[in-house]
């Protein structure tokens, strides 16, 4: 049988900088026995992260006699990380250190609508208002991971469709690397989220999981045995563009009854919006200022929270549609978690259990047998963490090689 080195190679760096990271400071023979590997491997695996300064030497443990072992943890501060969270509506640049502390975060509106290059260039200002706040030189920076929705050709540093975006075929890494000159990583947004989830949130020792972004679109990631899992055309994910209703209403991707199209923020706040502008009378209204053009979820679930008859009835229809669509993947890949992100995600129980509800309603008798269904604890900067958690991840795996080229 032939095996792969290199993979196995990546692996073990992983387990090893984990440990270090959860458990540091701590020793080589430590972290050998944690590992199960030869004290020579650790060896080889620490000086090579040592020499990347992921990790540091630290003082030397009280020992009992003998020569006191060295400690090794991991680096916090001598280096910072760039992740972007280009939303719909708002792109979100923060640079953390390596354990995700937020040294600086700018936000600005997308104003989606304009032409890619003028937003391409409005990120490009983010990320250089952010530089110039920290004040470290630019060799500090291990460099920029970019969250972005849609289908992305991640090598190429190509968004190939976005719908949210109106987006096909843009080169959305190249002007960036450019500017800056450091390796910039591109992910699809949910697929940050689930990365950012594995290394600092409830994910951390869960190999088998799915994020769910409930957001203005839908969108999801799909971890296995620890990898995230892409698909034969790394098109995986697409959890919001499945068809629930074969005459539903239009998507942004051209197809009808999507379920995006029915049950994300934006389906909300236009149904909303239209029974409303029909002579239905809701709070939604009064919670978005009088104003139609400002409904969005928020004010939904608000309203249904207060009592409101039809924020009732469009937060139950969102759910009982994403309930379904949840029920469907449980039946499919029997996730142990499944963390649900984006703005909608906290609104509480009233969407989890409503969920959660459908969902022991819908899955197959005995399938799903030891899910948990969870909002994320990460917060509103889930993406851009885990944007920048995903050029760590790189980093580990390829030594910035391949997010270079
Ligand atoms: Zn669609």
């Amino acid at each position: 049988m032939r095996v792969d080195h290199s993979v196995i190679n990546a692996m073990n760096k992983r387990n090893v900088i984990s440990i270090i990271r959860e458990q540091g400071p701590i020793n080589k023979a430590e972290i050998a026995r944690l590992v199960g590997l030869s004290i020579p491997t650790i060896m080889r695996l620490t000086d090579e992260l040592l020499e990347k300064n992921l990790i540091r030497e630290t003082g030397k443990r009280e020992s009992t006699g003998g020569k006191p072992p060295l400690l090794l943890e991991f680096t916090p501060d001598s280096h910072f990380i760039i992740g972007v969270d280009i939303g719909t509506t708002h792109i979100k640049t923060i640079v953390m250190n390596m354990v995700a502390d937020i040294v600086c975060r700018i936000e600005i509106p997308t104003l989606a609508a304009e032409q890619s290059g003028k937003v391409i260039g409005r990120i490009v200002e983010t990320i250089s208002q952010a530089i110039g706040k920290v004040n470290a030189p630019l060799s500090r920076y291990l460099g920029i991971g970019l969250g972005m929705p849609g289908l992305l050709d991640a090598g190429c540093g190509r968004v190939l469709f976005s719908p949210a975006f109106k987006w096909e075929n843009v080169d959305l890494t190249g002007p960036i690397k450019s500017r800056f000159g450091l390796p910039v990583y591109m992910t699809n947004v949910t697929r940050a989220m689930a990365v950012g989830e594995k290394w600092f949130g409830l994910a951390k020792d869960v190999e088998n999981f799915m994020c769910i972004n409930l957001g203005y679109g839908i969108g999801s990631a799909i971890v296995i045995n620890n990898r995230l899992y892409g698909g034969s055309s790394d098109s995986s994910g697409e959890f919001g563009h499945m068809t629930l209703e074969k005459n539903g209403p239009q998507c942004s991707c051209g197809n009808h009854g999507c379920l995006e199209a029915l049950a994300s923020a934006n389906a909300m706040s236009k149904k909303a919006a239209f029974l409303i502008e029909r002579g239905e009378t809701s709070a939604i209204l009064d919670l978005a200022g009088g104003e139609m053009t400002q409904i969005n979820a928020k004010h939904i679930f608000d309203a249904a929270r207060s009592g409101d008859r039809l924020g009732k009835e469009l937060v139950s229809e969102a759910t009982e549609y994403i309930g379904i669509a949840i029920s469907g993947i449980v039946n499919l890949i029997d996730p142990e978690l499944i963390i649900l992100e984006g703005g909608v995600a906290n609104a509480g129980p009233i969407l989890l259990d409503g969920i959660q509800r459908i969902v022991e309603r819908r899955q197959m008798k005995y399938a799903g047998r030891k899910l948990r269904i969870v909002a994320s604890e990460i917060g509103e900067d889930a993406a851009a963490i885990g944007a920048a958690a995903v050029l760590i991840g790189e980093l580990v795996d390829h030594g910035g090689n391949r997010s270079k080229t």
